[in-house]
């Protein structure tokens, strides 16, 4: 039976029926031989991280996919500033942030363009402007990454229970700094919301008079006035990974929000790039994780580019992301099949739609498990239509997890106390019983 898994996730795989497409999502209309014949030998079925219908984050969903409740998940701004390696500790607050171009009407603040850009120098004028400001013993610093965008983190007395000011559409009003209701009488959600205001009021009459912003005024460019804010977060106890599963872990990834949340979790992580050539990509990260297996029980390997080709909001280019994708496994396909340890499963985090305003979408995506011993159905396309007819059904939230755990014969028989944390592995590592 198997004794390690590769889980091969595919961002944003889901999607929606176009007539560009022969009314056929792109990944029904994209040829993936390679693809078709995991479903062929495997059980299949469709997965939402969550409850069908409802869009989630790439982070959320990974977090949800990873055995973890949704509702323990600390706030993508915390693992962003994790992921990112700045000065951020428990208590802290981080929060995503980037510079927007917004207009004033009215004593209100309206969105002009939430994308304008900018240049990596006025980015990094701007960012020294407005790094540090601190009140009422609150200290904030902006850590820019790359290009406009960055992570607030803010030490104190503070919360991340607080709105967003950032509704991403351009053209209507910021959203107000808030206390979330369920913490509207908690002091530091009241003091963070306060404090986070006059930093972003402060930022933006600074703004307004910077010469960054007078010589793009006078080059007829949309001045970046304001710092737009998203998802506060702050990290939590939680229990490990490899507590809870009984699972060393790794995960392969190119982006920053990845490495956060594998070391929130306690697995590791190894950061990759991009290129070009996603199939190449996905083949290489593959060949890692198969030469990693004596070190790894457990090895997330992750590609977003149908994620990001479907932002793009065209489903031909996503059909074409998924067709390099699946040359990419073609390459690799053999060396996975060769090893009977492993169980190899092939998946997916959430629905991005290539077309309207939605940014992700509540559909399922789909999923098959392939191994030794493993169910095989009829299904022989890997597709979100074909994947409803397989064996597993509908799978939801940490049954992934699960499965995972039941086919490397390591599920716990409910009830079984052989450690004093109710892991859901069996055997635990457990205490022996000392005669003295
Ligand atoms: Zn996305």
């Amino acid at each position: 039976m198997p004794e390690k898994c590769i889980l091969i996730l595919l961002d944003g795989l889901g999607d929606r029926a176009y007539a560009s497409l022969s009314y056929r999502t792109p990944l029904q209309a994209a040829r993936t031989p390679v693809m078709d014949r995991i479903a062929a030998e495997g059980a299949n079925g469709i997965y939402h991280p969550q409850a069908v219908g409802l869009a989630l984050p790439s982070e959320n969903a990974h977090f949800a996919l990873f055995g973890y409740d949704i509702k323990d998940f600390p706030g993508r701004g915390a693992l962003v500033a994790l992921g990112a390696g700045v000065d951020f500790s428990a208590g802290d607050v981080g929060i995503l942030a980037h510079f927007a171009n917004v207009f004033e009407k009215n004593g209100i603040l309206y969105m002009g363009d939430e994308k304008a850009p900018g240049t990596e120098f006025e980015a990094k004028a701007l960012a020294e402007t407005v790094a540090d400001f601190e009140t009422e013993n609150v200290r904030i610093h902006f850590h820019r990454f790359q290009g406009l965008q960055g992570v607030l983190t803010l030490k104190g007395e503070v919360s991340r229970h607080i709105t967003d000011t950032n509704d991403m559409i351009n053209g209507i009003p910021l959203c107000e700094v808030l206390p979330w209701d369920t913490h509207k009488n908690d002091p530091a959600a009241q003091k963070t919301s306060r404090v986070l205001k006059k930093y972003l009021t402060w930022v933006y009459h600074t703004l307004k008079t910077h010469p960054v912003n007078f010589a793009r005024t006078t080059r007829g460019l949309l001045p970046l006035n304001c710092l737009v804010t998203q998802r506060a977060g702050q990290l939590d106890k939680v229990v490990s990974f490899e507590k809870r599963f009984g699972l060393k872990g790794l995960s392969i990834a190119s982006n920053n929000i990845f490495g956060g949340l594998a070391r929130y979790l306690g697995m590791d992580f190894m950061m990759v790039s991009d290129s070009k050539k996603a199939g190449e990509d996905l083949a290489k990260r593959i060949n890692s994780a198969v030469s990693l297996l004596d070190k790894y029980d457990f090895i997330h390997v992750h590609t977003k580019t149908p994620d990001e080709a479907a932002h793009r909001k065209n489903p031909v280019l996503k059909k074409e992301i998924i067709e390099l994708l699946d040359e990419g496994l073609g390459k690799v396909i053999d060396v996975l099949f060769s090893h009977p340890e492993i169980l190899l499963v092939l998946t997916s985090d959430h629905s991005t739609p290539s077309s309207g305003p939605l940014v992700h979408s509540g559909e399922t995506v789909p999923v098959v498990f392939c191994g030794k011993g493993i169910r095989r159905d009829t299904v022989c396309c890997f597709d979100e239509i074909s994947a409803s007819q397989g064996c597993l059904s509908c799978l939801r939230g940490p049954e992934i997890m699960y499965l995972i755990i039941n086919h490397l014969e390591r599920s716990k028989l409910m009830g079984i106390m052989d450690t004093p944390f109710d892991q859901y592995f069996w055997p635990g590592n457990f205490k022996p019983f000392r005669l003295r």
